[in-house]
């Protein structure tokens, strides 16, 4: 399954000094990414967006087929740089054995050439998209809400002109360009933004579809930005993934908002996180784990603020998909490499040992313990988390092991990152294991 990265956060070009340069320094990072295990990268939207306020990120499309390719809307680029920088980085990506996920916003698009009357209602709005420098994916009032063929659909993302899926051009025309995505520009799967705003017959239809790539038939893979509770998620996942020979993954929400009272609520008890109320439980194989994304700041919901590894530590050793957050790895120097202390040995763990179901050996307002217990080449691994600052906590579990002694192979603590002592699994099954305060260790069987 491997470990993906959002290779972005908001307003990333600006902070970092790399405007319409992000591409290339994404490329920068590819070759030390790829050796720590990071084997996707989900990348920012590609096409031009209007830049009505300044630069946008492109959650609000424009001109689908323009990669940084045409001047128009302020720059030849995109804020994140030209189609060949996108290109190359795709390449390169590829060469390291990473595939690379495209962000389809879909619901919506934004900063219409021209006002017009829509024909069913009678109201004028910016809806003809008729000087699109690609010349490709022109459209006009009956391509949106209030539509010939559709009134309205499941949503629509403030007063953003509403793509009319049901309009056979509409539809015929998002066919072609994930169809273009593919194969023309390289891509290996999406992600796709504001699920809750359409109907799930056309990420269905998108994921069905057959593409070529290397001369070989080829299924991108998936996964929906579905921002609600776990019950909403898990419908929506039964929905698109019903008849669907390639099904696609959610993003775990509610799993992340626990995440977030782990690591910022004082007295947070972890038997929270036994509980079903998280994708990533109920349907391990189709979750995306993570710990923030670019949409937790500011008014949104703020991003995770304390001792954030102890998120890391979670997500990078239980079932679902784990997503890197470029900021957490990068600006907030979460990566730690060559310590057993950040994200870098975390994903080792993931790649060399979570696999398997889990066990749950203990759990307490403050300690929390559960093994993996190991799939094909990994040989599974014993976790425990100590959510108290007074001191080492531990306790005598019954493992699935019997005479077999474990290591610490990655571990933090808030107080105290002195190195975990090897610990021994008896004939009985039973050993001791602890973790430091307000931190996690992790163990692995030594073979
Ligand atoms: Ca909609």
């Amino acid at each position: 399954m491997g470990v993906m990265m959002q290779a972005f956060y908001w307003d990333c070009p600006k902070v970092d000094n790399k405007e319409f340069v992000w591409w290339d320094y994404i490329q920068e990072k590819i070759p030390s990414l790829a050796e720590v295990g990071i084997s996707a990268l989900w990348l920012p939207p590609v096409h031009k967006p209007p830049n009505i306020n300044g630069p946008s990120m492109g959650y609000d499309p424009y001109d689908y087929y323009d990669l940084g390719e045409f001047e128009q809307k302020g720059s030849v680029k995109t804020w994140f740089g030209s189609k060949q920088a996108l290109l190359k980085l795709i390449e390169l990506a590829h060469r390291n054995n990473l595939a690379v996920i495209a962000d389809m916003v879909l619901n919506h698009n934004n900063g219409a050439d021209e006002q017009e009357v829509n024909q069913r209602d009678g109201k004028s709005r910016w809806t003809l998209f008729n000087k699109i420098k690609s010349e490709k994916f022109f459209r006009s009032w009956d391509c949106f809400h209030p539509s010939p063929f559709k009134e309205k659909d499941e949503g629509a993302f403030g007063d953003m002109p509403d793509l009319s899926h049901s309009n056979p051009y509409v539809y015929a025309e998002i066919i072609k360009l994930a169809k273009w995505l593919v194969e023309e520009i390289g891509f290996d799967g999406f992600r796709y933004d504001f699920v809750k705003g359409y109907n799930t017959w056309l990420i269905k239809a998108i994921q069905k579809k057959e593409y070529t790539k290397n001369g070989q038939l080829f299924k991108p893979y998936g996964v929906g930005e579905n921002w609600s509770g776990d019950s909403q998620i898990e419908y929506w996942l039964n929905q698109v993934n019903e008849d669907n020979d390639n099904p696609i993954d959610a993003f775990d929400f509610p799993l992340r908002y626990k995440l977030k009272e782990l690591c910022d609520t004082f007295g947070f008890s972890l038997r929270e996180l036994l509980s079903h109320e998280t994708v990533f439980k109920d349907q391990p194989f189709n979750a995306v784990t993570f710990v923030d994304n670019h949409d937790f700041r500011e008014r949104e919901g703020p991003e995770i603020v304390q001792d954030k590894l102890l998120a890391y530590s979670f997500i990078l050793t239980h079932e679902g998909y784990p997503c890197v957050y470029w900021k957490d790895y990068y600006n907030y120097g979460l990566a730690q490499a060559g310590t057993p202390h950040g994200i870098n040995a975390l994903i080792k763990v993931h790649e060399d040992f979570a696999g398997g179901s889990t066990n749950n050996l203990w759990v307490d307002d403050n300690l929390y313990i559960m093994e993996r217990t190991g799939w094909e080449d990994k040989p599974g691994l014993i976790f425990v988390l100590n959510n108290t600052g007074d001191g080492w906590n531990g306790a005598w579990v019954s493992t699935q092991w019997q005479n077999i002694e474990f290591k610490p192979v990655a571990w933090w603590s808030a107080q105290d990152n002195s190195t975990p002592a090897n610990q021994f699994v008896h004939g009985d099954g039973r050993g001791n294991f602890s973790a430091p305060p307000r931190g996690y260790t992790v163990y692995a069987p030594q073979a």
